[in-house]
């Protein structure tokens, strides 16, 4: 505990409940995962659990479980009523004590969020995120329904939960009845406030009743809704004191509906956005608050609690980048934490795809029994060549399984595309990435070799067993008439700032980069990055002091720094392939920034006047002083041997993963997948 004291000594304070002390002020926020709509998927789910617990976190709340079958988020999603049940569950509780942590299990119902179709909500309005119209629930179904969730707390209590988390927030049952928005009813559960907060607050009750005191009842309560006809700041009070009073334990917080046109958790959204809401929460509440969303460093959640401010923070993608990140916060090995950088790309964008949550900066979240680092019986000689995501994968991850590993890159820095895509406003946080890795570097003990461009011949002389090729992609330049004047450049003069853009832009090539290169070219180079919370908040016109219901004000005028047209040939709506929970974000920015964006583009030549167009048949010219390619990516193998590889003539085996393996649809999801897959399998 010395270490504790020097290190984070607020946040790694334990907290006592009066009945039960959390070892520390570091929760596990809830995450669907998908393993736990599955009974044969709760061994997994436990080690998933127990590497987290293992790595020091305090508490571990589970993804959502539904109280019964209107509440299921999918079909067949999972649940907790019956003895069968109980039996998976406490396979979870049981490794997460073993660890010395404690884990309670959320009740979600999704209302109307709910993707099936026994959907019920508060009044029978349609979401606009769903295609599922709910039935209204009558009297008897709501008094049912209070049943199911403290059947379900009870069942949670035998299944050896410390305690239960009510989901209350991010617009699902319990906030459809809570806000007028969505609760249009005229009997008792609708209507006044004190109507609309009944169901809640008789959930609370009843469940307090079911379970006895000494049992964790957290609530998350939505302090924020972000949604037109949400609750003021004074209802947001009203509901708090009367949940505490009903038996609630601690206050954690939500912020947000999912219909929200508000981003609230992406990596654009500056860290810690939205805790001083819940400081204000706590300043009307006599338990304590966990604040959340957007907090992933320990500095920040230091601060958080030294301040005073919240008692608890909560942290959930952090999780899945880092089960250990509580281990290294104490040892004060900050730097060896892979932070999450909020990009959504391997957790959330899988969950609303129904597949597998997982972490695109690390591939084992959610894969703990499959995708195992063993240390290698045998130590083979590795060269990898391209020190981008992919290569600083596999070759990170071959050295902690014991192998002797050159790391070669022609660069003098490590990082590949990544380095550009951290150049971006709002991705900041991908220069975590590569910290962590440059790190990991180090301490696997890669042989870095920078500034050196390989080649075969020099691979093949030195005697490697294995040879990775993870050279990436390089641009692809259209062949448009033009192409090769002055005022043509790539993305990548652009973001490594070697040419002087005009005000007036063509961005040819609407996928990942050009919506990125528009933020890129939309932002005043002398305006300081990252954002403030304040700047942010204006241009998003959100108000954390809700002083008008659901906290919603009118943006800021959007002040362009260019006027930017945005196009690409196919006739599809521009954005479409970007992130499920994250590509309206950037069509939000754009579109509000007055980027003209155009899909069916023929492209027909470039020359001082500037890019001449033929839509719908149409010819147009657009008077701009710069053309911009980001017309997607070709692969660059070339090291790779043509034919039958040296290893039938006892040479090295050579690989190729990431960008040189397939320029489409690269990610960098992909890349690091694939480097760490192959890398475990030498
Ligand atoms: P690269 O990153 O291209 O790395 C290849 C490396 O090999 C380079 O460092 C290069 O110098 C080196 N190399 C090449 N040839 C040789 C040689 N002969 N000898 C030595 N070294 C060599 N992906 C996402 O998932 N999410 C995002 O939000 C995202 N945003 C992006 C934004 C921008 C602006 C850009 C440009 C890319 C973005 N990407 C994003 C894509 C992501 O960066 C790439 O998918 C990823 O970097 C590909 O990894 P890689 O390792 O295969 O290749
Ligand atoms: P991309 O998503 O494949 O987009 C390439 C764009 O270029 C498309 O709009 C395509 O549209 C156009 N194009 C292709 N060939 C062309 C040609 N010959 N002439 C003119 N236009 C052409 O690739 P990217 O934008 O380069 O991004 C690379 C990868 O990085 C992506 O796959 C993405 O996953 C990743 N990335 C992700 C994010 C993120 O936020 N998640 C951000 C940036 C990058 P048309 O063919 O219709 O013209
Ligand atoms: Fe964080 Fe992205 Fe990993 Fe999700 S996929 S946990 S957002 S780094």
């Amino acid at each position: 505990m010395t270490n504790v004291a020097k290190a984070y000594p607020n946040l790694m304070q334990p907290l006592d409940l009066g009945f039960t002390t959390l070892r520390n002020r570091v929760m596990m926020g809830s995450m669907h995962t998908g393993l736990e709509d599955r009974f044969y998927n709760y061994p997994k789910l436990a080690s998933y659990f127990r590497e987290r617990a293992r790595g020091g976190v305090g508490l571990i709340v589970t993804g959502g479980i539904s109280p019964n079958r209107q509440g299921w988020l999918l079909p067949f999603g999972g649940t907790l009523s019956s003895m069968f049940d109980v039996q998976n569950h406490r396979l979870l509780t049981q490794a997460v004590h073993e660890e010395g942590a404690k884990i309670l299990m959320q009740i979600l119902h999704s209302g109307r969020y709910g993707y099936q179709p026994f959907v019920v909500s508060a009044s029978a309005l349609k979401s606009p995120i769903s295609m599922f119209k709910p039935k209204a629930l009558t009297e008897d179904g709501i008094f049912s329904t209070i049943r199911d969730y403290v059947r379900c707390a009870k069942l949670a209590q035998k299944a050896g939960y410390d305690g239960i988390e009510i989901m209350g927030s991010e617009g699902y049952l319990l906030n459809q009845f809570l806000c007028a928005r969505t609760n249009h009813r005229a009997d008792q559960w609708g209507g006044c406030i004190e109507n609309r907060m009944r169901l809640p607050v008789e959930i609370v009750r009843q469940v307090r009743a079911g379970v006895g005191t000494d049992f964790i009842l957290m609530y998350r309560h939505s302090v924020l809704d972000l949604v037109e006809g949400g609750n003021s700041w004074p209802e947001v009070v009203q509901v708090a004191q009367a949940l505490e009073a009903a038996g609630v334990t601690l206050f954690n917080t939500g912020i947000g509906w999912h219909e929200a046109r508000t981003p609230t958790i992406v990596t654009s959204v500056p860290r810690a956005a939205f805790a001083s809401v819940a400081a204000r929460l706590k300043k009307s509440v006599g338990v304590p608050v966990v604040a959340s969303n957007r907090i992933n460093m320990p500095d920040d959640a230091e601060a958080l609690i030294a301040s005073g401010g919240v008692d608890m923070v909560s942290m959930a993608r952090p999780f899945l980048a880092d089960a250990d990140w509580v281990n290294k916060a104490v040892a004060g090995r900050v730097d060896e934490i892979n932070t999450c950088i909020a990009c959504n790309q391997a957790c959330l964008d899988h969950t609303f795809a129904n597949k597998r949550a997982s972490c695109l900066v690390n591939p084992r979240a959610g894969y703990e029994t499959e995708l195992v680092y063993r240390k290698s019986p045998k130590a083979k000689r590795v060269a990898v060549v391209g020190a981008g995501p992919a290569g600083l994968s596999a070759a990170t991850v071959a050295a902690e399984c014991g192998h002797d590993v050159s790391l070669f890159d022609s660069s003098d820095q490590v990082g590949g595309q990544f380095k550009l895509a951290m150049q971006v406003p709002g991705k900041e946080e991908f220069a975590q990435t590569l910290r962590y890795f440059a790190r990991r570097v180090e301490i696997t003990g890669v042989k870095l070799h920078l500034g050196q461009r390989v080649t075969r011949e020099q691979l093949l002389a030195l005697n490697f067993d294995e040879i990775v090729v993870a050279t990436g992609v390089i641009p692809r330049t259209p062949r448009i008439t033009g192409v090769e004047r002055a005022n043509v450049v790539s993305y990548l003069d652009v973001l490594q700032r070697k040419v002087t853009v005009g005000k007036r832009v063509a961005i040819v090539g609407a996928g990942g980069i050009g919506f990125d290169i528009g933020e890129f070219l939309l932002h005043d180079p002398l305006e300081p990055l990252p954002v403030s919370i304040a700047h942010w908040c204006r241009e998003w016109g959100v108000d954390l002091q809700s002083q008008a219901n659901g906290g919603l004000i009118e943006p800021a005028p959007a002040r362009p720094y260019r006027q930017l047209f945005l196009l690409q040939r196919k006739t599809s709506r521009l954005g479409a392939g970007l992130g499920k929970t994250s590509g309206w974000v950037h069509r939000a920015v754009l579109q509000r920034n007055g980027v003209t964006m155009l899909s069916g583009v023929e492209y027909q030549s470039i020359d001082d006047a500037g890019l001449h167009i033929c839509v719908d048949g149409k010819p147009r010219l657009l008077e701009v002083d710069h053309v911009v390619l980001c017309a997607g990516q070709e692969s660059l193998a070339e090291l790779m041997p043509a034919s039958s590889t040296p290893a039938a003539q006892g040479g090295p085996r050579f690989h190729k993963i990431g960008g040189a393996a397939l320029a489409g649809e690269l990610d960098a999801k992909r890349a690091i997948r694939e480097g760490a897959v192959l890398a475990a399998s030498f």
